[in-house]
């Protein structure tokens, strides 16, 4: 659950359009300027096509740096800003068709793409005479937009340590190479340690049929169960066997521990010398000083705070999860690690009763799709025409233009069922950034669900409803004179409140009457989904401990000094201060905890935007989430502007005041 954007180029401009953009060229048209001797390939016909972006950057950059004079908006920054737009398709399309294209072929000349435009960004980051030229714009101070461009170029190229010497400057960029190394190493260790235990057959007692059915015993009479997710998930929620689940816990918990915690002293070792080469005590206060947050004394107290919020509510978690297990053990006096998952199913079934088999006849994939389109199409004001001529990667992608009457705002295209070689989760992608007068916004749903009339899950709905929100925050806020402000270029941690907070829209029987309808016709009774939300709201207590477990991890491997800090003892001092379930022996967690590499310090991001969401949805409470005035103040407010300014100042000039705890204080209590 996660939006593709600009990742690569945060730490830089992202901005920018060009005011002659090159024509978009059919993936089936070969780019040439001269007479095609003999057909291309493929493989070439797409790189010409995905290197178009990339040429027109690198024919911007010498002009910016030749010209003489006084430097002025129109001849430093907007050739900034076209320099961007045309590194942005290219990062944008190459970072798309690796995911999604059908030919493997394509995919690997689209990774090769992806790496010649990330070697041009760390060449652009690190370049002082493209940072002198733009230091050296006068910028007229009543131009607020151009002036926060102009600022916040200016401070990532700063971030990125432009202004260091020469050594600094190059010893920051060999720790980035070696960070990008160390970092796939470790998130390839993960991967690649897939671990398995072997049981009798009996021992699968509880699980599915289908689940049993699609593991059958081996020549030693044995069943083996791996710990990748399809195995693991289910098997820890539906096992009766305490002993395999404990077993498969160990093993799950300990991929990775041969070598990556060697490989996270060595990260962390160098995060920590890149932070102290730019000035910063710990790379924590230096990854969260250009966030909300703002610091990594402020994310500790947002940790703190949550943990101290939720607390009651895992108590209470926990003291029904050990009243479940006391009616399987009489004897039991506390509920372990590996038993969680296993209990909270048993209660949620025992008190809410909600059995998929009930809710999936509601929705039909086509119908659920045709119900998010005419809810986001209410809401935003805003019509989707079927487009046929795009050019599209597979037969399944569905595109739409995005109207508002005759006006054309964007475009998006459906890429919902899976197939292989593509990529398996579900994320909003990036095609174009919308930037006015040069390109519109296009933006890509990857997802994985069932086609046609087939039953999706209520998971899957509200995941759809999650990318969804991505979508036209991408969309609606895609009209910005800069690149870097367009959609989603938020603050990295604003960026999943709208989205989180979109999700409602497929919790509430309100919007879910539009839609949701069995064969029958029959509405979704409100009863059912009243019984979904209380069983999806149970655990929430201690599933926020835990993660607030998590995000102190996190932070504090970021903040400790490297040569003082034991990786495993820290983990089980803050397992011990956050959650009720004890360390496990055997153990450790740390190893295969992939985030660290992708978000470092930053795991609080997924709490804090959820604060936040739950705040955005107040002022629905009044007159419901249909509500015309208040869902366009919402899309005008907060997803039009983009990240023309400080996403606490969008919060603010949509709630009429600063955000607070009190929406998600009430969230965890109810
Ligand atoms: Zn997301």
């Amino acid at each position: 659950m996660s939006t593709r954007h600009l990742a690569f180029l945060a730490a830089m401009v992202v901005a920018c359009g060009p005011k002659t953009k090159p024509a978009e060229q059919p993936v089936n048209e070969p780019v040439a300027d001269k007479p095609v001797v003999k057909p291309k390939s493929p493989e070439d016909l797409f790189l010409a096509e995905c290197r178009v972006g990339l040429d027109t950057a690198r024919e911007i950059l010498p002009q910016i740096l030749a010209v003489e004079g006084e430097r002025t908006v129109e001849n430093t920054l907007t050739l900034v800003n076209d320099l961007h737009v045309g590194l942005s398709n290219t990062m944008a399309l190459a970072g798309l068709y690796s995911e999604v294209h059908p030919t493997e072929s394509i995919r690997e000349a689209a990774r090769g793409c992806e790496q010649e435009a990330a070697q041009f960004v760390t060449e652009l980051q690190l370049h002082r005479g493209l940072y002198d030229a733009i230091a050296a714009v006068a910028v007229d101070p009543g131009d607020v937009v151009t002036v926060r461009f102009h600022e916040r170029t200016l401070r990532d190229f700063r971030r990125a340590g432009v202004d260091k010497d020469n050594a600094t400057r190059q010893r920051l960029q060999q720790i980035d190479e070696e960070l990008t190394r160390l970092g796939q190493q470790f998130s390839k260790n993960i991967a690649e340690d897939v671990r398995s235990i072997e049981l009798e057959p009996a021992r699968l007692a509880g699980l599915p049929e289908d689940f049993i059915a699609a593991h059958p015993a081996g020549p030693s009479g044995k069943v083996k169960i791996t710990t990748d997710y399809p195995d693991y998930n289910p098997f820890m929620m539906y096992a009766d066997d305490d002993a395999a689940r404990r077993e498969l816990y160990v093993a799950f918990r300990s991929r990775g521990d041969k070598d990556n915690e060697a490989l996270l002293a060595q990260v962390l070792a160098l995060r920590d010398e890149k932070a102290s080469l730019l000035g910063y005590d710990t790379f924590a206060d230096y990854i969260t000083e250009d966030k909300m947050i703002k610091s990594a004394k402020h994310a500790a107290d947002f940790i703190e705070r949550v943990a101290k919020l939720a607390q009651a509510r895992a108590k209470r978690d926990y003291n029904e999860l050990l009243k479940e297990l006391k009616t399987i053990d009489k004897k039991a006096v506390r509920v372990e690690d590996w038993q969680k998952t296993y209990l909270e199913n048993r209660v949620k079934l025992k008190k809410y009763k909600v059995d998929s088999k009930e809710v999936r006849p509601y929705f039909p994939y086509d119908q659920t799709l045709a119900g998010l389109l005419d809810i986001t199409s209410t809401i935003y004001d805003i019509q989707y025409a079927p487009v046929s001529d795009a050019t599209v990667w597979h037969p399944d992608v569905k595109v739409f233009d995005v109207m508002r009457g005759a006006a054309k705002l964007g475009r998006i295209y459906l890429d919902m069922h899976p197939r292989e070689g593509k990529y398996k989760h579900a994320a909003q992608f990036t095609l174009h950034d919308g930037v006015e007068g040069v390109q519109l916004p296009e933006g890509v749903l990857v997802c994985n669900f069932p086609r046609g009339n087939e039953l999706m899950e209520h998971d899957d709905v509200v995941t759809t409803f999650h990318e969804f929100g991505h979508l036209m925050h991408h969309v609606l806020g895609g009209n910005q004179t800069w690149i870097r402000h367009s959609g989603v270029a938020t603050e990295h941690d604003f960026v999943e409140a709208p989205s989180q907070m979109f999700e409602e829209w497929a919790w509430s029987h309100e919007t879910l009457a539009r839609f949701a309808k069995n064969g029958a016709g029959e509405v979704i009774p409100r009863e059912l989904v009243d019984r979904m939300r209380k069983a999806d709201k149970f655990g929430v207590g201690t599933q926020t401990v835990q993660q607030m477990f998590y995000a102190s991890i996190s932070l504090r491997y970021h903040t400790v000094a490297p040569d003082k800090l034991d990786q495993l003892a820290e983990l089980k001092r803050l397992q011990a201060k956050y959650t009720p379930f004890r360390y496990v022996d055997g153990t450790r967690f740390h190893a295969s905890f992939g985030h660290l590499m992708g978000y470092s310090a930053m795991y609080y991001t997924y709490m804090w935007s959820l604060v936040i969401a739950k705040d955005l949805l107040t002022p629905f409470q009044k007159k419901g989430l249909m509500d015309p005035e208040t869902t366009r103040a919402y899309r005008d407010k907060i997803l039009v502007p983009g990240g023309t300014k400080d996403a606490a100042v969008l919060v603010k000039d949509f709630l009429g005041r600063d955000y607070n705890f009190k929406a998600f204080e009430k969230y965890l209590a109810e």
